[in-house]
């Protein structure tokens, strides 16, 4: 070999960097600094030219005329770019330069039209314009405003096999043919096509979609170059794709393994190809940005000095199809595997993962979407006898999937990685078809549904990655009184969660009984009245299916409302791993049958169901029994005072004024349910205390409980009037229960308990030296008689009802299924 090691670089600037002639300016200022070296550097098609010339073939191979249209654009858009770029004085050579280039792609493009046949021969011929003009417009320009730049036809440099579209290199021709005509060449600067190649016979080949990367790499080992670089339009290799993940991170160094396998798992910004050449002869690789030359980049070597970094990326690759092959008759049968892969090797189809389970009668492996087809043919094929003898099912495909890999050199000398993998996917509700991880242990890949992978990224980059915060998504339904202080406080709170929490919370779905409104990027909590007013009419099972179409992780769905309607459709939630926060009642206090499916569907989903709110507003009673139950207690009794209805009516009641006026004055102040009967009947009291039974393991039911009613049975009769009007009849009644108390120096108090799995709610006598004796306004109180607390009960009191306590009792359950 003639090479010599020497301080050449090669530069490689993308479609973008490329896209225009504002663009191509920018390149060319980069350049500038690479005057004094020799620098070769190759040029990728104007951004999006490659994908229109694929369009062109295409339609001009299904005799549609629509493709001159389409050339004649490209023409004028190249030939724009020359006339924005070249004093006039020096246009005529290049712009005929570019006229005869598309006078040969009109040649070919007629002839693929008038055959109706497009090979991939052609093909690769046609899309090679792209290359060949941008690199002949960047010479000229550079040559025009610069010093000479001697344009490169790589058709005579690059060699490759026949395999057009995705041709193979033959690096001894290539770094031969190179370095001759480089070395040989006293201009400084080359410009050179990336994409393009050819082969022995000179037939244009290309080296597969984002080639120019590849393009550069092979240019930089046949020169040995000193460094090469590659110039797009971000800053560099990032943790995660910047399309997917805002917060993805700069990463300043990398391995070249590592490199590798990100881009191999889908990280677009390098093609995979470009290392090997490169890592072969140890040349740094610098990916920089063009629009943004200041910025550090990333720099790809051996090792990386940049330390204690276990996971340096997550990538995804979309478009893929698992393929499974069983047969309980194949066990411990050598070369089954080996049939299967070359089955698929026969119809150059590339397995991206493969996984086999131990029973060794089952193999899975992950291959493009596009080459199913041939692949069930092949694989069938292959195994045509033993499926026939029913030792081997058909080849099963899953289509529509996602491969995600966490990739980091140093992953191997810290355990636990995989698990928070798995947790954290878990716990999304991300469900894992597949699993492998390479022996090198630089690399965990997943494959699960294409629906999932954006939030998968998501969360695995948010674990792995953003110590700044977590994202939590809320979605509330209801906007009332305990609603609109809920959405107060979060507004207020949002600063301190992000700071102590790490916390972001965004509301990105809002609605009440009217209005509806999905916003992904968060709802302003200053102005969401308004927005809400404006938004679309509000559809239940809509709402629900918006937020669940979003697919968005941390999810956590409110319901603030009262309503039957949305307590039903908490399942459908928890059964894609969002987790429902209820303020509304209904759920827990419906058949057991009910509750405890959803409990069950939390616990699978590994969602939240949380409902502290239901007994007591914002009092941690739910939460308070739960931990005792969790750390080993035993519930002996529970005894409590629930309904601040009812404690205000006692406690306002003293016989001077008429019962129904007390209760009048409580329906006045906001204390009761619409119709004061449920409170005062005590079904409300009953929820509440069948809540904490079943919270206690007790499979307990409304008709369960014995309630001692204290109302007359006919003031159940006709209307909330009638009501009213019936216990004033009743007067004598009411001032008959007071005196009974008062005689004895008691209260009176409506009280619910639960002892030996019986639950009881009724009036009561309380005396001073009861915990229910002094309990005013609006407060509620739990006695916890455990065995850890036999004689004096662990107790929780504070006020049971109002809006902003309630809405703080549902916040911090909101906060809880962040599980920060
Ligand atoms: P060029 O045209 O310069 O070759 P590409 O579009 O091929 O550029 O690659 C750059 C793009 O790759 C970025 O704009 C970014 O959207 C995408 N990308 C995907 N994954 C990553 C990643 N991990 N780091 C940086 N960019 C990524
Ligand atoms: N222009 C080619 C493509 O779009 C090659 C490249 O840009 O790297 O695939
Ligand atoms: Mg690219």
């Amino acid at each position: 070999m003639t090479t010599t090691q020497n301080n050449m670089r090669v530069l490689k600037f993308g479609g973008t960097s490329v896209a225009n002639a504002d663009n191509i300016k920018k390149v060319i200022n980069i350049l500038e600094q690479y005057s004094q070296d020799k620098t070769v550097v190759v040029i990728s098609a104007l951004g999006g030219v490659t994908d229109l010339l694929i369009k062109t073939g295409t339609l001009a191979a299904n005799k549609d005329e629509a493709y001159k249209e389409v050339l004649s654009e490209l023409e004028k858009r190249h030939l724009d770019t020359v006339k924005a770029l070249l004093p006039v004085t020096q246009q005529s050579s290049c712009l005929s330069k570019v006229k005869q280039q598309f006078n040969e792609l009109d040649e070919i493009c007629e002839g693929v039209y008038r055959l109706n046949e497009l090979s991939p021969r052609t093909r690769d011929r046609i899309i090679s314009f792209g290359e060949l003009l941008s690199s002949q417009i960047v010479a000229d320009y550079y040559a025009a405003t610069n010093q000479p730049c001697e344009w490169l036809d790589v058709r005579k440099l690059i060699r490759t096999n026949n395999n057009f579209g995705f041709a193979a290199v033959d690096f001894d021709v290539t770094n031969q043919l190179i370095a001759d005509k480089v070395n040989a060449s006293t201009t400084k600067l080359f410009a050179a096509p990336g994409f393009v190649a050819a082969n022995a016979d000179g037939h244009t080949t290309t080296l597969g979609r984002g080639g120019s990367d590849y393009t550069a790499a092979i240019f930089a080992g046949a020169l040995q170059a000193e460094a090469l670089e590659i110039w797009t339009d971000v800053n560099g290799m990032m943790t995660a794709d910047p399309r997917w993940v805002p917060n993805a991170k700069n990463i300043a160094e990398i391995s070249y393994q590592e490199a590798m396998e990100l881009s191999h798992f889908g990280a677009k910004v390098i093609y995979p190809p470009t290392i090997q050449p490169v890592m072969a002869r140890q040349i740094p690789v610098w990916v920089k940005n063009t629009f943004a030359p200041q910025e550090y980049g990333t720099l790809i070597r051996n090792t990386p000095s940049v330390e204690g970094e276990f996971i340096r990326g997550i990538s995804s690759m979309n478009n893929i199809a698992l393929l499974s092959l069983e047969g309980s008759g194949m066990i411990g049968i050598p070369g089954f595997s080996k049939r299967l892969f070359e089955a698929l090797a026969k119809e150059e189809i590339n397995v991206i993962l493969i996984t086999q389970s131990s029973s060794e009668h089952a193999i899975c492996v992950a291959i493009n979407l596009a080459d199913v087809e041939k692949a069930v043919k092949a694989v069938d094929l292959a195994f045509e006898p033993e499926i026939k003898a029913g030792k081997v099912d058909a080849l099963k495909v899953e289509r529509n999937l996602s491969i995600i890999a966490l990739v980091g050199d140093q992953m191997k000398s810290h355990p636990g990685i995989s698990g928070k993998m798995f947790g954290v996917l878990g716990r999304n509700g991300i469900n894992v078809r597949a699993i492998a991880q390479g022996s090198s242990e630089r690399n965990i890949s997943a494959v699960i549904s294409f629906n999932d992978a954006k939030k998968a990224v998501t969360v695995l980059h948010e674990a792995f990655f953003e110590f700044e915060y977590k994202n939590l998504n809320v979605a509330i339904t209801g906007v009332g009184n305990v609603g609109g202080k809920l959405l107060d406080q979060l507004a207020q709170q949002q600063a301190y969660l992000q700071q102590h929490l790490k916390l972001k919370v965004k509301v990105v779905a809002l609605a009440n009984s009217r209005k509806m409104l999905l916003k992904e990027e968060g709802i302003a909590l200053d102005n969401w009245k308004q927005e809400l007013d404006n938004s679309a009419d509000m559809q239940l099972d809509e709402f629900v299916a918006g937020v669940v179409a979003r697919n968005l992780p941390n999810t956590v769905f409110v319901d603030v409302t009262a309503n039957a309607d949305v307590a039903q459709i908490y399942g459908k939630l928890l059964s894609k791993s969002i987790s429902v926060v209820a303020c509304n009642k209904i759920a827990c206090s419906s058949p057991y049958n009910y509750y405890q499916q959803l409990k069950s569907l939390a616990a699978a989903y590994n969602a939240l169901f949380l409902f502290e709110t239901n007994v007591g507003a914002g009092l941690p009673v739910i939460g308070t029994l739960n931990d005792l139950l969790r750390s080993g207690d035993r519930i002996n009794r529970m005894q409590a005072v629930l309904s601040g209805t009812l404690n205000f009516v006692f406690n306002n009641y003293d016989g001077t004024r008429p019962f129904a006026e007390v209760v009048r004055q409580a329906q006045a102040e906001g204390y009761t349910e619409p119709d004061p009967r449920l409170d005062l009947g005590g079904t409300d009291v009953m929820r509440k205390i069948m809540i904490l039974a079943r919270e206690a393991g007790e499979q307990l039911e409304m008709d369960d409980i014995s309630n001692t009613q204290f109302l007359p049975a006919s003031c159940f009769d006709g209307s909330v009037e009638d009501f009213y009007q019936e216990m004033g009849k009743q007067e004598a009644h009411f001032q008959k229960l007071y005196k009974e108390a008062a005689d004895k120096g008691c209260k009176l108090k409506f009280v619910a308990t639960f002892e030996n799995g019986k639950a009881s709610v009724g009036l009561q006598h309380i005396p001073p030296a009861s915990d229910f004796y002094h309990l005013y306004g609006k407060d509620n109180i739990v006695l916890f008689y455990t065995q850890r607390y036999p004689e004096q009960p662990l107790v929780v009191k504070g006020a049971g009802a109002g809006a902003d306590v309630t809405a703080s009792g549902v916040f911090a359950d909101i906060i809880r299924t962040a599980r920060v």
